[in-house]
């Protein structure tokens, strides 16, 4: 009996590895092995462990450095005398890279559909066995994969549409039109127990021949419209679901095969619309499986594309706007459909973006995209949670009401995205929490409309967009800028540490540029840096910028903000007392705040002395605040042995306060000097 190791690399995915199932139940099965699933890694039971053999699936290429470090691992746990395996989609499209990096580890690139592939005994296609259900029980509880109840299982391979962008013809070059699965269900049922949906793999099922007999054949093992199953632990019972998930090739669908279709029990009936170009097509496909019943729809939406070619046409690289319009079509047909029908359909977008079938990482930037506009689209689908964009309102909330307000939203600093939208009232929240957010929610509200000033402002929008277009918003990008009003809409992009950033820069033009427009223009972005200063631990070196930029008056404005006499504010006073430090200027004593604290903390003043005092030092009035110091000096003294007696009566104690109140007596002296 040998031990074998099944590793998938440490990636989240939705599917189980279908192939490591197939693989699995070879050797346990068939082998009498025993085996055991890993996902990145085993748990450290394990660590002394050495296997036979170590298979190591791939998915796709900008996974390559999980790959990567799941083929190391493997080496590391395989014995001496032992052999690792990979196989899977960036093993099939670039076997060289496994080469190269790991000249040691066999690759079985392709489908594992023919007689020794493994180089073992009694193999005779690895690809029709049944999977076994049972490794997933081995890492439940680190990861459970989003669809887990389904039957994973393919009836046709291939596609044969030869679509450049797409691994299908690499990775299943031979279109077979037909394979029957229900003798493998069986297997599963009685092996690992029913399952609830039926998950079908199929690249172009439309495309074969042999149509009829595959809908025949999945509605023959429970999958017709309406199926229920009934949960075999709980009892209940509840509807099941067939999904063809790579998606129907729109061209290909007939009255027939939607009528067909509707047979089933699909949800559900996903149609691609990668481009802006296939309309006619996806709209007469999404019409035929509405009205035969299907009523849970859902597109591919690919953007971030180069031009393409495939099914027999040319594709241009596809635009921002190209994504909303298809997004914007899907709701309009929806509609539509929904006013026809007496029943309701819903469609679901899922934009999804293009990476070259190369690309070992996500970075990928399309023909017409850059990496602003992708990294706002990936923040405006966040919402969405990965489940689809249906609801009207949700999308032009989110997306805009016309393709040019979707683009300028890409165009918005990612702060201000996030402050779209209407003000939310919440039931039963008090009063005074409404008000404050409503506060926000205005003062956001201001930021967005005027970034939206400037920017409609702009004669030359791409000459704007070409300073943001990496997505690089720092002091340096801001300093290659010329035209006034891009530099005021960049100071929009700085987030607050960086706009403290701008005043340290040697550049003159930048600190008094970025002063003007933040005190004088826009002077609520001053007030958040205020904000920002006296609630956020920054680190003090940053605010030394600031400090020489307005002075005095940056002093006041954060000390009026902030409890001066609070435990809670001390970091903020000691990190502008430790700037002053560093830049050896100082404007203010914050030792006066600290002295003044502790006379408060030994209940020396009365309430509205408390006040005056406050009023003092919020005004940096130096002077006046050392002479009620030293004025309530020997009652303080009076006061702190007093309380040092009563709770501890020890010398040690009061001789470390008579330190301490001869050292503030020395420094209050000297104060006592200044004019
Ligand atoms: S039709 Fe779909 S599966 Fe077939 S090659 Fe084109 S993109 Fe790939």
């Amino acid at each position: 009996m040998a031990d074998i190791l099944l590793l998938e690399p440490g990636y989240h995915n939705k599917y189980p590895p279908l192939g490591l199932m197939k693989i699995s139940y070879f050797h346990k099965y068939v082998h009498g092995d025993y085996v055991r699933f890993a996902k990145g890694k085993l748990p450290e039971a394990f660590k002394d462990k050495k296997w036979d053999r170590v298979y190591v699936t791939t998915l796709f290429t900008f996974e390559w450095e999980n790959t990567k470090k799941a083929l190391e691992y493997a080496l590391s746990v395989v014995k001496e005398d032992g052999q690792v395996y990979t196989g899977g989609i960036l093993a099939t499209l670039m076997p060289e890279l496994i080469a190269e990096h790991f000249p040691t580890v066999i690759n079985n690139t392709g489908l594992l559909n023919k007689k020794g592939t493994l180089g073992l005994a009694g193999e005779e296609c690895i690809d029709t066995m049944t999977p076994d259900y049972g490794i997933l029980d081995d890492i439940k509880d680190e990861y459970v994969y989003p669809a887990h109840d389904a039957y994973f299982t393919y009836m046709t391979r291939g596609c044969g549409m030869k679509c450049q962008f797409c691994a299908v013809q690499t990775l299943e070059p031979t279109y077979i039109p037909y394979f029957s699965i229900t003798e493998s269900i069986k297997k599963i049922d009685d092996k690992f127990g029913p399952k609830k949906d039926l998950l079908l793999m199929d690249n172009n099922v439309l495309r074969s021949p042999q149509f009829d007999q595959i809908v025949d054949e999945i509605k023959a093992l429970g999958f017709a419209k309406g199926a229920t199953y009934t949960n075999p632990a709980t009892g209940k019972q509840v509807q099941r679901y067939v999904d063809f998930n790579q998606g129907l090739d729109a061209y290909l669908l007939t009255p027939a095969k939607a009528k067909r279709l509707g047979e089933l029990a699909i949800r559900p009936a996903r149609i691609a619309f990668d481009h802006i170009e296939d309309e006619e097509a996806y709209v007469k496909a999404i019409k035929l499986c509405a009205r035969n019943g299907i009523t849970h729809m859902s597109n591919y939406l690919l953007y971030n594309g180069v031009e393409f070619t495939g099914k027999g046409r040319k594709y241009h690289a596809d635009t921002p706007e190209d994504l909303y319009n298809r997004m914007k079509i899907t709701m309009d047909l929806c509609d539509e459909l929904n006013d026809e029908l007496d029943y309701k359909i819903s469609i679901f977008s899922f934009p999804m973006r293009y990476i070259p079938l190369s690309d070992l990482k996500r970075g990928y930037v399309g023909t017409n995209w850059h990496a602003k506009y992708l990294r706002a689209l990936q923040r405006m689908l966040i919402p969405t949670q990965g489940k689809g964009v249906s609801s009207r309102s949700f999308f032009e909330a989110d997306f805009g009401k016309t393709a040019e307000e979707f683009v300028e939203a890409l165009a918005m600093p990612e702060s201000h995205l996030g402050w779209r939208g209407h003000f939310v009232e919440k039931k039963d929240e008090d009063k005074k929490i409404t008000e404050l957010r409503r506060q926000v929610w205005n003062e956001n509200h201001s930021y967005l409309n005027e970034w939206k000033r400037l920017f409609r402002s702009l004669s030359d929008r791409d000459a704007f967009i070409e300073h943001i277009n990496d997505n690089a918003f720092t002091v340096e990008r801001f300093e290659t800028i010329e035209d006034p009003i891009h530099r005021k809409l960049f100071i929009h992009y700085f987030t607050p540490p960086m706009l403290l950033r701008a005043f340290a820069s040697e550049n003159q033009r930048t600190v008094a540029d970025v002063a003007a427009y933040i005190t004088e223009e826009f002077p609520l972005m001053y007030k958040r840096m205020i904000e920002y200063i006296a609630t956020v631990r920054t680190q003090y070196s940053i605010l030394e910028g600031p400090i020489k930029a307005f002075g005095a008056k940056l002093l006041m404005d954060i000390l009026a903000y902030i409890d001066v006499l609070s435990e809670d504010t001390g970091y903020v006073i000691s990190n502008l007392q430790k700037a002053q430090a560093k830049m050896q200027k100082q404007i203010f004593d914050f030792n006066l705040v600290q002295y003044a604290k502790l006379y408060c903390q030994a209940g020396i003043f009365k309430k509205s002395e408390q006040k005056e005092l406050v009023s003092l030092i919020v005004n940096l009035e130096e002077k006046k605040i050392k002479e009620i110091l030293i004025e309530n000096l020997p009652q303080f003294e009076k006061k702190l042995k007093k309380v040092a007696k009563e709770e501890v009566g020890s010398d040690y104690i009061i001789n470390g306060i008579k330190d301490s109140l001869i050292r503030l007596n020395e420094q209050l002296s000297l104060f006592g000097d200044d004019e």
